[in-house]
């Protein structure tokens, strides 16, 4: 049969209706667009199957080693946090789906500590990612008490509710992540006389909805207005994940000198010897702020450690989804390959570190440092390159990029030199 006489075997559309058809053997064949349903419908399966094993009881994704393992192949480092983390996640989702019929098993909800940058936001994302649960992140400060002016936390069920694409029954299975908890704490001790707007009346309104509320929430975002439609999520089953840098709180444990063992303490070989968040008691996150009541609904806490210029290195480079590797990727749509030295990777890990950013820091280098040439990219594969070549040498002395040329040529060509020096 000539190509132009081909027919779709699937929807019966001929080669001139559409871009590509593929023959198979016989006399079949089959169209792009039927390709790209296909592709749908499994992607579809897929991840029906993955929320179906989590919402029936497939406990084959319910395995905290199985969370860990996940965890290990995009966070670097976080040892202790990511085994607590993957501990609780495994527990709150066997006793949503198993429940036993004559006990309570109280949720735990997971606080996590820690410098920011280091993965806090990052780690919780990535297991909700891996579990196919919808996710919702807020940040503490922009929180207020119902009636007052900013974001009710009324708006954080919201926002799930709205990620879960509107799917009520997802939803109450979501994870929450608020992160700049430690910014809403008391600001003294004894109990407040008048309301304090931006600490313990958000805690109070938090904690209801980490307890178990009926949130009333509209369907399509928005602010609430009397006469709307609500739906009513049921927030007892959403796991918090709360996370905060606690600085002063490390400098209260470390002049408590207490060697405590609590429920900090050391699983793994992180270097948590300089971490004095390791060793936070109950009675230490009280004291800095939190209200009891707020502070028995996590009962799983955990911490994270400042990155090491090691670790920022392997940020670069090693996990699944590496800095480094979606540059190259970008590089790669323009034909141009993106290489870094060990040294300059070092280097930049450097600069990230004095910026006491953590991880987030990589990435601000990186953008700054690759921006000019993402801008050139065309115009340099046009000219003939096909690598760009970073040395220690541009980070330290701001030299440009080796450019590797088509015919082997080496040059340090000066592309575009007004641009990237700007
Ligand atoms: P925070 O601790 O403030 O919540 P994030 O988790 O938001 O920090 O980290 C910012 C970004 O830095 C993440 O999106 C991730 O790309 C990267 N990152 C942070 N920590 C790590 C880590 N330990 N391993 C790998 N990437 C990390």
């Amino acid at each position: 049969m000539s190509e132009e006489n081909l027919i779709c075997s699937f929807c019966q559309k001929s080669r001139k209706d559409v871009t590509k058809m593929i023959v198979g053997a016989g006399k079949v064949s089959i169209c792009n667009e039927c390709i790209k349903l296909c592709n749908e419908i499994l992607a579809e399966d897929t991840s029906k199957v993955s929320k179906e094993k989590l919402v029936q009881g497939g406990h084959g994704l319910l395995n905290p080693v199985d969370v860990k393992d996940h965890l290990d192949k995009f966070v670097i480092g976080q040892d202790y946090a990511k085994t607590v983390l993957s501990v609780a996640v495994t527990n709150h989702y066997k006793r949503i789906i198993s429940p036993p019929a004559d006990l309570e098993i109280e949720k735990s909800n997971v606080l996590v500590l820690g410098p920011s940058g280091s993965g806090k936001t990052f780690m919780a994302r990535t297991i909700a990612k891996y579990l196919n649960v919808p996710f919702a992140i807020a940040d503490a400060t922009t929180l207020t008490e119902s009636g007052y002016v900013g974001e009710d936390v009324e708006n954080v069920v919201q926002k799930l509710f709205a990620n879960a694409e509107g799917d009520i029954e997802l939803a109450q299975k979501g994870i929450i992540f608020i992160d700049e908890i430690d910014k809403i704490c008391r600001k003294s001790e004894g109990t407040s006389i008048t309301r304090d707007v931006s600490g313990e009346g958000v805690q109070q309104g938090l904690l209801k909805i980490v307890e178990g509320t009926e949130c009333r929430v509209p369907p399509h975002g928005g602010r609430k207005h009397p006469d709307q439609a609500m739906v009513t999520i049921d927030t007892r089953n959403i796991l918090f994940i709360v996370g905060g840098a606690f600085n002063d709180l490390e400098r209260q444990i470390k002049s408590k000198n207490s060697a405590g063992i609590g429920f900090g303490q050391k699983l793994t070989g992180d270097d948590d010897s300089e971490n004095h968040l390791a060793q936070v008691e109950p009675e230490d996150l009280i004291k800095f702020g939190l209200i009891p009541e707020f502070v028995g609904r996590f009962s799983a806490v955990t911490h994270v450690n400042s990155l090491t210029e090691l670790q920022l290195v392997q940020i670069l480079t090693k996990p699944q989804n590496a800095l480094l590797k979606q540059y190259q990727y970008m590089f790669g749509l323009d034909n141009i390959k993106l290489s870094m030295t060990q040294g300059a990777k070092l280097e930049i890990a450097k600069r990230a570190k004095e910026l006491k950013t953590n991880a987030r820091g990589l990435k601000n280098i990186l953008d700054k440092l690759l921006l000019p040439y993402q801008f050139d990219a065309q115009e340099m594969y046009n000219k003939g390159v096909i690598e760009l070549k970073i040395n220690e040498n541009v980070i330290t002395k701001g030299e440009d990029p080796e450019l590797i040329f088509k015919n082997n040529r080496k040059e340090n060509e000066k592309l575009q030199q007004k641009q990237r020096k700007q």
